[in-house]
């Protein structure tokens, strides 16, 4: 009977300890090439299979994509909830990895299996993580690339064999979508977002541009922008845990590698995370993360397991930092500031060195033009030490206001607000509120469509002080909440990622009443003998305009322009600052 129980014991023991042999094993760990990733379909199936053998992996089908199929979320958790909201109930630390937002470079998609597989393989490791987070995996976000495989479009990668493509179903970069939402899959991630708050993002990648040994590079949240006490948090923490167990991991990582056409001896700069970029988006909402960088021309195998390691790295930096805290204290920074930054520049006067390994570079003849060209030999790996600019600072700051008022009517951008989870309440009833408003003095367009867009920069505004009329449904969005840095930088016009910016508003840009002059000269006559200060306003435009008195088409139209028959909604942004 004694011997009983100890086999008994001895079966449960090792019941524990075993490895979990129903879970599938990843495709990649039995892949022979060790250069092959799945398609779409096979990948889903795969994770399919995963959540059939264990209950800790559950899939959400969330959301809808350009390509008309439904976003997949992966979760791992020790609990079993039946909505996506319902995991940001407890004080479990939520780690989100995105994978495929550029289907041309799936190391994350291969990686994240293994890390599943792996995390769920024992319970020994089970019990490191299980405890205190959920990990929430998208196994392919741009699903129309990964549907349009080939093996070719990326041009210098090396391998795998198949691969998708970077533009979505609508041939879009989804990497530059995340603040304009064009596509299906930005506004699900947005609405994703709200879901599960999650307090790390990670989204993995490849890179092009030099060459040099490293096989994992980063790109983190821009310190400085996101704010206290991510700031800290990123640069003393994080950045530099991340760093050293990779190192042990035998892929020691550097900062992307931000130089291009040229070699990175002389240092480089951190990169402007801009809200089109998911960390730039996500920084808005206080949400800290990593761009995963393998190098392309590292075989696809070490570029895997960098990337495997550089998510295993951040699994096990979710249980050893406080990051309920860190989300908490950001908040109530964001609602003790007064004024908001827009833009932001290098920070030229803060430098840091380290040290640098790279291959020679060096300019010889092209074979083609002739002309010198760059190349890199291998032959001569150098180490030295070169400066890096890492610091940003506000270059644009605006005060931060009570609350917008947006006019009803521009669809796409309620629904892009609604999305992040901006809080908006229509008006009961007509209302006269003292606002700010904004008058569109001066932009430029770039000639050559960006995205979809046809964008502006160099914005500039005046505002003026005055009593506005609003109608019943227009939409007052307070600032009094977490979104407050999200709702500046998308509805201050001069916002170099606002709306205004990506052409949302546009329409207002464009006079749509006009007049017949055989008949408005008689009223413009008249308004002229009438009204003195019109009339001032006259004399001193004939007087200090060189050609303007010669021009009688020119003449009524500032008369018209200066009479109250003008629209009042031309140039004037459908965005109103209440102080
Ligand atoms: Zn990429």
């Amino acid at each position: 009977m004694r011997s009983f129980f100890i086999a008994l014991l001895v079966v449960f023991f090792m019941g524990c300890m075993a490895p979990h042999s129903d879970l599938p094993v990843p495709p990649f760990r039995l892949s022979e090439s060790k250069n092959t990733t799945p398609t779409y379909q096979e990948g889903i199936d795969w994770w399919r299979k995963l959540e059939a053998s264990t209950p800790r992996v559950r899939i959400f089908e969330y959301g809808m994509t350009d390509a008309g199929y439904p976003l997949h979320i992966v979760v791992l958790s020790g609990k079993h909830h039946a909505h996506l909201e319902e995991y940001t109930d407890s004080r479990h630390s939520r780690l989100l990895i995105n994978n495929a937002i550029h289907p041309g470079e799936p190391d994350g998609v291969d990686a994240s299996m293994m890390l599943a597989y792996d995390l769920l393989n024992s319970d020994s490791i089970q019990k490191r993580w299980l405890p205190n987070t959920d990990i929430f995996i998208i196994p392919f976000y741009n699903i129309g690339g990964a549907l349009n495989r080939n093996s070719t479009t990326r041009a210098n990668q090396n391998g795998p064999e198949e691969y998708g493509f970077r533009g979505n179903a609508q041939n879009l970069d989804l990497n530059r979508d995340f603040v304009k939402s064009d596509s299906r899959n930005a506004r699900t991630f947005a609405q994703l977002i709200q879901a599960i708050d999650p307090h790390l993002y990670v989204e993995t990648h490849v890179s092009n541009g030099a060459d040099y040994p490293y096989v994992m590079t980063y790109l983190s949240t821009q310190e400085d922008k996101i704010g206290e006490p991510y700031t800290s948090a990123l640069r003393d923490t994080l950045t530099p845990h991340l760093e050293k167990a990779m190192g042990k991991a035998g892929f020691p990582m550097v900062p992307y590698v931000n130089v291009h056409g040229v070699s990175p001896e002389n240092g480089y700069a951190t990169f402007y995370d801009m809200p089109r970029y998911s960390t730039g988006y996500l920084a808005l909402l206080g949400i800290p993360g990593y761009i995963t960088e393998t190098h392309m021309l590292k075989p696809y195998e070490q570029r895997v397991e960098a990337t495997y390691s550089f998510l295993w790295s951040c699994v096990e930096e979710m249980r050893l930092n406080p990051l309920e805290d860190w989300k908490v204290s950001w908040q109530v920074n964001l609602g003790m500031q007064d004024s908001i930054a827009l833009d932001w520049t290098l920070d030229s006067s803060q430098v840091r060195a380290w040290v640098f390994n790279g291959y020679a570079a060096g300019y010889k003849p092209s074979d083609i033009s002739g002309e010198p060209r760059l190349f890199y030999d291998r032959t001569k790996p150098y180490s030295t030490k070169i400066p890096y600019w890492g610091w940003m600072k506000p270059q644009h700051k605006v005060s931060r206001p009570t609350a917008y008022i947006l006019r009803r009517g521009f669809v796409e951008v309620e629904e892009r607000l609604k999305a992040s989870g901006v809080n908006m309440e229509a008006l009961e009833s007509d209302t006269t509120i003292r606002v700010d408003v904004f008058h569109i003095d001066t932009f430029s367009t770039y000639p050559q469509p960006y995205e979809k867009h046809y964008a502006h920069h160099g914005t500039k505004v005046s505002t003026s002080e005055q009593d506005v009329t609003f109608h019943q449904g227009d939409w007052l969005i307070p600032l009094n909440n977490a979104h407050a840095r999200f709702i500046i930088e998308v509805l201050e016009p001069e916002a170099p990622d606002g709306y205004f910016n990506w052409n949302f508003f546009d329409a207002v840009l464009q006079q749509k009443e006009w007049y017949s002059p055989y008949v408005f000269e008689d009223e413009a006559a008249l308004l002229l003998q009438q009204d003195s200060v019109l009339r001032n306003g006259y004399n001193a435009m004939m007087d200090s305009v060189a050609g303007f008195k010669d021009h009688g088409e020119q003449q009524l139209y500032w008369i018209y322009q200066h009479s109250p028959r003008y629209e009042r909604s031309h140039l004037i942004h459908p965005v109103y600052r209440i102080r």
